[in-house]
């Protein structure tokens, strides 16, 4: 499929078509406007041997997202079977690439205000490009995506009940970069990323360092914005909050003017008057001494985060340079690992000195002997992008026509007013574990559940929030509660029983309890293959030939990103004698008999 792919910036707007399949993608074009000013900008476009540059009267990035239609017709790429948007910051909401529709849009415009300064412009090219390409399919790619795992510990600022429930958390950027480098590591040692521990280290005009623990983001040094962390071209990274009141009584600042200053007039600008790393160590050789200074916080800065990232996750293989700076600066890349020979890491400074990257080369750069690997490879946001969007778009089929089979243990869905009723007036769940249906997860939180006759305590709550509450028990959870649960569909709860819901902040009482029809997510391709029809009902063989059972009238529930499994509760998977997480797979068995294949059990 080809797909074209848009990075859309405050100040440039980078645009690239793939070839794409699940695990791989080869780039057929690249093009970019920036340095907007005077109604012109510079753009360039690379296409084979290919390869324009030039200035264009395009004034802004809405202009620019407008003309490429033209550009790519003549460059003969007329079709499009997805567009994949970056999107910065996706809070606690978007925890995997999702297929937009007008929902979703809606709810990542309710992110601004935690990313005022980056989701706007992202958001912008969106709406345009639904606009110009209303019959493709458009995913959004979240930066904070990637860091969805990472623990509360390392996401929770200590800082008073009411900002935390309003949001103020750290979430994590360059989530994508990240991860392709690690994996990319990972793939060279020739072992799995889930049995390795990585430091990514992206050193750009924005820079972040990752703990990426046995594959998956532990810890990463940007926090609630792209502020917190390293020093950067322009952005200060790490500074005691305590500037805030020192400099409003010292110079009447107000936060948005420290705030500004903090992003755009700070890090190796503030301290040099030059963002660009080249000019620094050019400056630096010179003994210029504001220069060097600079390069020895920036260095100093992420030495510290890898020893951090090293203790917080109890070992270290690898560490991965990427970015500009950490692809293209030996000194830089000696500097960060000069001093860390005490944790097993030491470099060759020959091949550290003669690094070549193009091919997505990932060369090593460690000593002979030296325990941790040290990589420098490109980072491909943009591939990972195209990756990303094409297995939103095409979900993975199941194997042979055997459907994967989920046990859902008891659970609630809440309403954003039950949440602010059970833990107080502005709190967001913490998502602490992705599902496996995209943008779905468990929370961190539990609540009780309580009936005539007794109690059900740690109950999950799986998020994100949604318009109504829905409590769904198996059948011995209703006796044990002592409410006469109906079997309902999901969503289906007119007339449904009242359960109280206890959380910490207060109890509600609510309708919405039920016991849920046992169901089959699919989504239209998968739907298409294994001919079924949203809203039929079919019989499902689940389990071996000791207490194998077929579960009459599941029914078959089609949506744009669903993954295809069956959900039961545990009534029913404890009676096919399957568990929660078995890798259990189901037959359908129509009576059109076109799928019948043997059971997995
Ligand atoms: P962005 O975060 O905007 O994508 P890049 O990853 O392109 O930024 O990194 C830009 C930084 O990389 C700049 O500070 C630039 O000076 C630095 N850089 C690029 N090439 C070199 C080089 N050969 N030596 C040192 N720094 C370099």
């Amino acid at each position: 499929m080809n797909i074209l792919v848009f990075n859309a910036g405050s100040s440039s707007l980078k645009f690239s078509v793939f070839r794409a399949g699940h695990e791989d993608a080869e780039e057929l074009f690249k093009g970019s406007y920036e340095r907007f000013r005077d109604g012109k900008c510079e753009f360039r476009f690379r296409h084979g041997e290919t390869d324009e540059r030039g200035t264009a009267s395009i004034a802004g990035i809405d202009q620019a997202v407008e003309a490429i239609p033209a550009v790519l017709e003549r460059f003969g790429l007329t079709v499009l079977d997805a567009v994949g948007h970056r999107v910065v910051h996706g809070g606690a909401r978007f925890s995997a690439a999702i297929v937009l529709d007008d929902a979703i849009v809606a709810e990542i415009d309710t992110l601004t205000p935690l990313a005022p300064l980056h989701n706007p412009a992202n958001l912008g090219a969106i709406r345009l490009c639904r606009r110009l390409w209303p019959d493709v399919p458009q995913v959004a790619v979240f930066d904070t995506a990637f860091h969805a795992t990472n623990p509360p510990f390392a996401t929770t600022y200590a800082v008073p009940k009411e900002w935390r429930d309003a949001g103020l958390r750290r979430y994590g950027f360059h989530g994508t970069s990240h991860k392709y480098v690690a994996m990319r590591a990972a793939q060279e040692i020739g072992v799995p990323a889930s049995d390795l521990q990585i430091v990514s280290v992206h050193l750009g005009n924005g820079a972040s360092v990752c703990a990426v623990n046995r594959g998956k983001s532990m810890d990463s040094s940007m926090g609630m914005t792209p502020l917190e962390g390293l020093v950067m071209g322009t952005r200060s990274g790490d500074v005691d909050p305590g500037a805030f009141g020192f400099l409003g009584r010292r110079f009447g600042l107000s936060t948005q003017e420290i705030e500004t200053a903090l992003n755009n007039d700070s890090g190796l600008k503030g301290l040099t008057g030059s963002s660009d790393m080249r000019d620094l160590e050019d400056r630096a050789a010179k003994s210029d001494l504001d220069a060097q200074l600079a390069i020895e916080i920036f260095a100093y800065r992420a030495r510290k985060y890898v020893g951090a990232y090293a203790a917080a996750m109890g070992g270290i293989d690898a560490v991965v340079f990427t970015g500009g700076i950490g692809e293209n600066s030996p000194s830089m890349r000696r500097r960060i690992c000069d001093g860390l020979e005490f944790m097993g890491l030491r470099l060759d400074h020959d091949r550290n000195q003669s690094v070549h990257l193009a091919n997505r080369a990932a060369p090593q750069i460690q000593a002979y002997g030296s325990r941790v690997r040290v990589f420098v490879t490109e980072t491909a946001e943009q591939l990972m992008i195209a990756r990303e969007t094409a297995a939103a778009l095409t979900l993975p089929a199941p194997v042979n026509e055997e459907i994967p089979v989920a046990v859902s243990a008891r659970h609630v869905h809440l309403s954003a007013s039950a949440v602010e009723t059970l833990f107080g007036p502005g709190y967001q769940l913490t998502p602490a574990k992705p599902l496996r249906q995209p943008g779905q997860w468990a929370a961190a939180e539990r609540v009780a559940l309580a009936g005539p006759k007794g109690r059900l305590e740690r109950v999950a709550i799986l998020g994100p929030v949604r318009p109504r509450t829905q409590i769904e028990v198996s059948r011995t959870d209703s006796f044990a509660l002592g409410i006469d649960a109906p079997v309902r569909e999901s969503g289906k709860l007119d007339g449904t029983p009242v359960v109280t819901i206890a959380g910490p902040a207060g109890n509600l009482v609510t309708d919405g309890l039920i016991i849920a029809a046992r169901h089959i997510h699919t989504n239209p391709t998968d739907a298409a293959r294994l001919g079924l029809e949203d809203g039929e009902y079919v019989d499902v063989r689940i389990g071996d030939a000791d207490r194998g059972l077929t579960f009459a009238r599941t029914l078959i529930r089609v949506g744009a990103n669903s993954f295809t499994e069956m959900h039961i509760d545990t009534d029913e998977g404890n009676a096919a004698g399957i568990g929660v997480g078995d890798g259990e797979e189901g037959e359908i068995l129509q009576e059109a008999a076109t799928v019948r294949s043997h059971s997995a059990g």
